[in-house]
């Protein structure tokens, strides 16, 4: 036997190709179909037929025809309805040379080919046919599982386009229909508020003005109170429906901290003494007295513990501390807040419930207080838009501690008021003769007013609109302004303006203006405040915050 070295593959392999018959059991044992040929062109040198030179066994066995029988016969003898792209493709390599892989359809044999083509000589070719038939009815159902799927697809995007969309629309839609109800409700409860402002009004009035039996003064405590409890639930339906539809915002303002306080204790203190209970307030020393926050939503949440306090608390006495807890060193405090009653406290059951909203555990048990049960869920809502949380502590029969935090930031007085002095009660004994333009176009209001102003011998210009307090400062210096916002001919907040306006121009001093604004519209506050307002107070108008508030800006 030969070693490898010995032997010459050089002369091997040129035997095999110069060896027809080797060539030959190579093209017939080879599994392809496999076909020589001989391209056939008309006068323009357009390929137009071809000829078969040769076919192998698996060719015959693709076609049924038989080798014999073609042999030196062209293809549209046979098959007169084959396509011309076949013809093309053929005589395109037998002209170039360049081999192609083609996949295609033959309509005469029914089936689709993968066809190698080559040429081993001018104007010949070789074609190497493969039947993929199966190949491509697969490849044809994935492309229309493809499609489908890809059409589906773009359903599925369109139609969740159209539901986004709608989506979008229906948003936008409640959005509006929430805005308009939280409208409606400002309005309305504006509307309610100005009647109940005149019977109030009118009560006080006649309380004050007026010689009555105990018959009827108890008549008249008892008509005052329902105003109150009205008063209560409008403001608190139209809160919580305000936080419902979303548009519940902060409205930021520099407050003094104790003067904040004692301001919101001060309006208990006088029910609170009545009723034999102690209130008194400890405020930790490093507790900023200048903050930037909602003072009017801070003292709302005060105002419902407290009040809540005064309700449950039949003996004893009802303390308000604020700590300090944290500093954050972007000028940033955390205060706590507790309000800590003696009252019958709450059992741990219902504790759960308190600040769901509509949940009165008090009257569930007793029976015997009244309240709409929001003023808690509106608290606890609050709370949370000041980054902090609300809880209690309670021992059913010994009494409550109500907690809240609230994140608030330093330093929002511009004017470097001192810090606010130790709530008083208004001494109405005090008689002085200030000098005070009432701006207001409801005669009920603006008698009420006149009334109680007159009292502590205040003297008083009256002007039923903007546009007539604006001609009355021009002729005359006040003490101070009291202005109501919404008016005919001119509103408050363009009298505020040109009277600010005026001060400037003739350098006079600034008469302090205490605007008259109902709590319910939104905004009224800011306007004001914007239009050079000093104070306000909130209609119906409360006898004691009356005199406390304008005493302050006039003695
Ligand atoms: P309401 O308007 O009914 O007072 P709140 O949400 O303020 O609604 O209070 C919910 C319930 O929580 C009250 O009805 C009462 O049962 C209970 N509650 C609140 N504060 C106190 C308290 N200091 N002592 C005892 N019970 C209280």
């Amino acid at each position: 036997m030969k070693s490898i070295r010995e032997y010459n593959l050089g002369m091997e392999q040129v035997s095999f190709y110069q060896d027809e018959e080797s060539v030959r059991v190579l093209f017939e044992n080879i599994i392809d179909a496999f076909a020589y040929h001989k391209v056939l062109y008309n006068s323009e040198g357009k390929p137009v037929d071809y000829v078969f030179l040769e076919v192998n066994s698996a060719f015959e066995k693709l076609t049924s025809l038989k080798r014999k029988d073609i042999i030196g016969k062209t293809v549209l003898e046979f098959y007169p309805n084959t396509e011309s792209y076949w013809i093309e493709t053929y005589g395109r390599v037998a002209k170039t040379g360049i081999s192609e892989k083609i996949e295609n359809y033959s309509r005469e044999l029914g089936e689709w080919y993968e066809v190698n083509v080559c040429s081993p000589k001018k104007d010949h070719f070789v074609a190497i046919f493969q039947e993929i038939t199966e190949r491509m009815l697969q490849r044809q159902k994935m492309e229309v599982a493809l499609a489908e799927s890809e059409a589906k697809y773009k359903s599925l995007l369109d139609e969740r386009k159209l539901l986004e969309k709608e989506l979008l629309d229906a948003k936008e839609e409640a959005k509006s229909a929430d805005s308009a109800k939280s409208m409606f409700l400002a309005n309305m409860s504006h509307e309610i508020r100005t009647p109940i402002t005149e019977i109030m009004g009118m009560i006080q009035l006649t309380q004050m003005t007026t010689k009555l039996t105990e018959r009827q003064q108890e008549y008249l405590r008892l008509s005052k109170l329902a105003c109150d409890s009205l008063l209560v639930i409008i403001n608190d339906v139209l809160d919580y429906s305000k936080i419902e539809a979303g548009v519940m915002k902060l409205n930021i303002a520099g407050f003094r901290t104790r003067t904040m306080i004692n301001e919101v204790v001060s309006l208990f203190q006088h029910s609170s003494k009545k009723n034999g209970l102690i209130m008194d307030v400890f405020i930790e020393e490093d507790v900023p007295d200048d903050l930037l926050g909602d003072p009017f939503r801070l003292r709302q949440i005060i105002s419902n513990l407290l009040g809540n306090s005064v309700k449950y608390t039949k003996e004893g006495r009802i303390d308000l501390y604020l700590k300090k807890i944290e500093d954050f060193n972007n000028n940033r405090v955390k205060l706590e807040c507790m309000v800590k009653d003696t009252g019958i406290g709450i059992s741990p059951e219902n504790i759960e419930l308190l600040f769901n909203s509509f949940s009165q555990v008090g009257s569930i048990s007793t029976g015997q207080y009244v309240g709409t049960g929001l003023g808690l869920a509106i608290s606890k809502r609050l709370v949370e838009m000041m980054s902090g949380e609300i809880w209690v502590e309670s021992i059913k029969g010994e009494g409550s501690n109500f907690h809240f935090t609230c994140i608030l930031e330093r330093g929002g007085c511009e004017d470097g008021s001192a810090p606010g002095p130790v709530a008083k009660l208004v001494d109405s004994s005090k008689e002085t003769s200030q000098s005070l333009l009432l701006v207001e176009d409801n005669v009920v209001i603006r008698q009420f007013i006149e009334v109680l102003a007159r009292k502590k011998g205040w003297q008083v210009t009256v002007s039923e609109n903007g546009k007539e307090a604006v001609d009355s400062f021009q002729q005359k210096k006040f003490d101070g302004i009291l202005m109501d916002v919404q008016m005919p001919v001119m509103d408050g907040f363009t009298a505020i303006e040109i009277i600010r306006r005026m001060e400037k121009d003739t350098g006079s001093r600034r008469t302090p203006i205490i605007a008259m604004t109902a709590y319910a519209l939104k905004g009224d506050k800011e306007k004001c405040l914007e239009a050079g307002m000093d104070d306000y107070l909130t209609k119906p108008l409360d006898v004691d915050q009356f005199y406390e508030v304008v005493s302050r800006w006039i003695s």
